[in-house]
């Protein structure tokens, strides 16, 4: 199937990158979002991160002006209408997102391809909520998305050959490495990383080690390139709650409940570096 028009439905940290992205490798892009001043920050973003890669001298002054013209913005979702693609990043949050897919279902042309760029949520129960489930798909791309090679490509229950080809060479053309997975909660990715970070939350909670011992050891211990708290603060707490909720409900196994200490920050408004404070503070 032919894509040319990509809809990126929010423009916060994930729906800006994956816009940037797209424009990138020469998609036109829609980026929409519930109010003009979310998405004045998302192109605002892009604008930062392309005047980066131009200052480096990995991109010329007019390649970033062709790439920011690509990109037209949108408050009203009927303009689903012109799109082949709309990759979802909104709110980890099952009513949202299926409220957003039944809406889309009735604008997007019955070509077009739905995704999701949900961290855990089933990709199934997403795609019920619309009339074309074959045509629904999890694209998961990871955080920077500018930076990250990977997309996690999940399908649905119902979703076909033709579309997983589809969105498998999107993602190529997007420099991306696409990997399969099923349908399962927290997919492959956060099945793994979210319980890792949850038990770090867990040995702050407990008293065990101060955020800054515990990223340290990590760190220095395995390897690993950010400590899980500095990991999660950069995801967003409220993400990795959403996140721990799917898989201690999808899975009914109590290994998965989140730690008070992570639901505690996150009623606090502690969100992590977009708010400015999460287990550590930013300016
Ligand atoms: P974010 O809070 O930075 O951005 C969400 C954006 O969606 C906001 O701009 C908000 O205004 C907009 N939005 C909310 N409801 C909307 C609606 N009904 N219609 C249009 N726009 C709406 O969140 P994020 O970190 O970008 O996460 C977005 C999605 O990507 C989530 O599903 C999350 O699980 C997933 N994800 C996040 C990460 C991460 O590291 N943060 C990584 C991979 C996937």
């Amino acid at each position: 199937m032919n894509i040319n028009q990509i809809m990126v439905i929010g423009a916060g940290q994930m729906g800006s990158g994956i816009a940037q992205v797209c424009a990138m490798a020469g998609f036109d892009v829609i980026l929409h979002d519930i109010k003009e001043e979310f998405i004045e920050k998302g192109i605002g973003n892009i604008q930062k991160n392309l005047n980066r890669q131009v200052e480096k001298g990995r991109l010329e002054e007019r390649e970033k002006e062709a790439i920011l013209s690509r990109v037209t913005t949108s408050v009203a979702l009927e303009n689903a209408s012109k799109a082949d693609l709309v990759i979802e990043a909104v709110v980890e949050n099952m009513d949202v997102k299926t409220q957003l897919f039944k809406m889309l279902d009735q604008f997007a042309p019955d070509h077009a391809i739905l995704a999701s760029n949900t961290s855990s949520l089933p990709i199934t129960e997403i795609a019920a909520a619309t009339e074309r489930p074959e045509k629904v798909i999890g694209m998961h791309f990871m955080n920077p998305v500018p930076v990250m090679k990977l997309v996690e490509i999940i399908r649905g229950l119902q979703t076909t050959d033709e579309v997983y080809e589809t969105i498998e060479a999107v993602s190529k053309k997007l420099s991306k490495v696409p990997v399969e997975v099923n349908d399962f909660p927290g997919f492959i990715s956060n099945r793994i990383l979210m319980p890792m970070i949850n038990e770090a939350i867990f040995a702050v909670y407990e008293g065990v080690a101060t955020p800054e011992a515990v990223d340290e050891i990590m760190k220095l211990g395995m390897n690993h390139p950010m400590g899980p708290l500095t990991l999660a603060d950069f995801i967003g707490l409220d993400t990795c709650l959403y996140i721990m909720e799917t898989l201690h409900e999808g899975f009914g196994d109590d290994k998965y409940r989140p730690c008070p200490l992570l639901r505690k920050y996150v009623k606090a408004g502690w969100l992590g570096k977009k708010t400015g404070k999460g287990f550590y503070t930013y300016a």
